[in-house]
């Protein structure tokens, strides 16, 4: 059974869906205003690991995130820049799904756009009004924290010390400053729709609140994002739906946060300054075997050591990817290895002991193989692929890596050994040699590799 820790009830507890074999992910999503750095890059591949698991696991997952595409760093962008802002908006969400695409990231099955939404935004905070737990400013709109008992829950902390932390921001009307924004009225230029308390547009934490209650429904099974999230933006989106009488999410995930180079957004990865630098400097793939060799809730340093050494393991599965496509499709994945796989993961997504799995049955796969046990090899390699599917950690083992022209000499050679002529093989297997690539005689026949 899959057990995850959950930041609202601060252990780590059994995964239990709304509906058995179902599971509502609402993750939140970029704010669509400059390139995505690296911790987008770890949160993004952390929940569609999870995703991809739990697909695996034989469940049908929604996936739901969001784009801000409308608050005040595009407006302040747009404004330095003489943008539109829309057009901003456009182009920094292009750039991100390019980059999700390069991490293999699956798209969601919905990324809502706040921008659409806003009409039922207004609406929300109209109840939250209406229930006297909003109240309105010069500025704005706001919510009353302390009309939530538990408010502070994903913080772990109590109200009175977070009221006794928290930076005093936006109003001076403000009640007290651990009050949010629901609603702000906008300045002259500003974009604008309108409402109850003139134009203006939504605060950030009401846009999740609806946008994840409207496409996954209430209790919805799992609420995610980078710990930098869990206060005061999900505290603050919980509040709302508490105070609204919804039920939210059953389950809070959050990830650790991204360091590079031993300190907190640091330049001195070479010139890699956002993910977009990242997945152009390096395998892309590196970046999710790194967020994979690191527990999800730890933090995450990424150096560019690091990234090599992440290359170098890459190197060695896409051998072996090459080495066993030889073998042809068989036999089913040993069952041990998924046994330990899932294991791993149910507690609570132990992905570096998972992965750590993946390149022990590759040592094992190649130790068979080099005995000449490809019945021992097959079943092996079969759980490496499935394990890896399940990871998103994709295998070049394509034939595209070994010349077409050498491919061909392998199959003369193969011809050559079945009539038994024997110098022709040997030659050929020099010819291939001398090419810079690896022989191996294998029950399906010749198999090259690069050396
Ligand atoms: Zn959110």
């Amino acid at each position: 059974m899959l057990r995850l820790y959950d930041t609202a009830r601060g252990d780590v507890v059994p995964f239990e869906p709304r509906e058995r074999g179902k599971v509502s992910m609402y993750v939140c999503g970029p704010t669509v205003y400059g390139p995505p750095h690296l911790g987008h890059g770890r949160f993004s591949l952390v929940f569609d690991v999870v995703r991809r698991y739990l697909t695996w696991a034989g469940n049908e997952v929604t996936y739901v995130s969001n784009i801000t595409d409308i608050d005040d760093n595009i407006i302040e962008r747009a404004e330095r820049e003489q943008r539109d802002w829309r057009e901003l908006a456009q182009r920094c969400e292009a750039v991100w799904y390019r980059a999700m695409d390069a991490l293999d990231v699956l798209r969601p099955d919905s990324d809502p756009h706040a921008t659409a939404f806003v009409e039922r935004m207004v609406a929300l905070v109209e109840r939250l009004v209406a229930a006297g737990v909003g109240y309105e400013t010069g500025d704005g709109v706001y919510f009353r924290a302390e009309a939530v008992d538990d408010y502070g829950l994903l913080a772990r902390q109590p109200l009175d010390s977070l009221r006794a932390g928290a930076r005093v921001e936006g109003s001076d009307e403000k009640r007290s400053p651990v009050d949010f924004a629901l609603w702000k009225k906008a300045k002259p230029g500003e974009p604008t729709w309108p409402s109850p308390w003139g134009g203006g547009r939504p605060g950030w934490h009401t846009e999740c609140v609806v946008m994840s209650l409207d496409l996954l429904g209430e209790g919805f099974d799992i609420h995610g994002g980078g710990q930098d999230l869990a206060f005061p933006h999900h505290e603050n989106e919980r509040a709302q739906a508490v105070a609204d009488g919804r039920r939210f999410a059953r389950h809070w995930l959050h990830n650790g946060f991204v360091e590079v180079e031993g300190t907190k957004m640091s330049k001195s990865l070479g010139n890699v300054t956002n993910l977009v630098d990242l997945v152009e400097q390096y395998d892309a793939r590196a970046y999710r075997l790194l967020v994979l060799r690191s527990h999800y809730r730890s933090p995450m340093d990424v150096t560019d050591d690091s990234l090599r050494d992440a290359e170098a393991a890459l190197d060695r599965l896409d051998a072996f990817g090459r080495r066993v496509a030889g073998l042809g499709g068989g036999p089913g994945a040993d069952p041990d290895a998924l046994t330990r796989f899932r294991a791993a993961m149910d507690d609570d997504l132990d992905t570096p002991a998972a992965t750590a799995l993946v390149f022990d049955l590759v040592r094992r796969a190649n130790t068979a193989l080099d005995a000449g046990e490809a019945a021992t090899a097959g079943p092996l390699a079969a759980a490496v692929g499935e394990i890896t599917g399940a990871l998103g950690l994709a295998i070049r083992g394509d034939e595209a890596a070994v010349p077409a022209d050498l491919e061909a000499l392998a199959q003369r050679r193969d011809e050559a050994r079945a009539a038994r002529d024997w110098a022709t093989a040997d030659k050929l297997r020099k010819e291939i040699a001398a090419a810079g690539y690896v022989v191996e005689d294998t029950p399906a026949g010749t198999v090259v590799r690069p050396a």
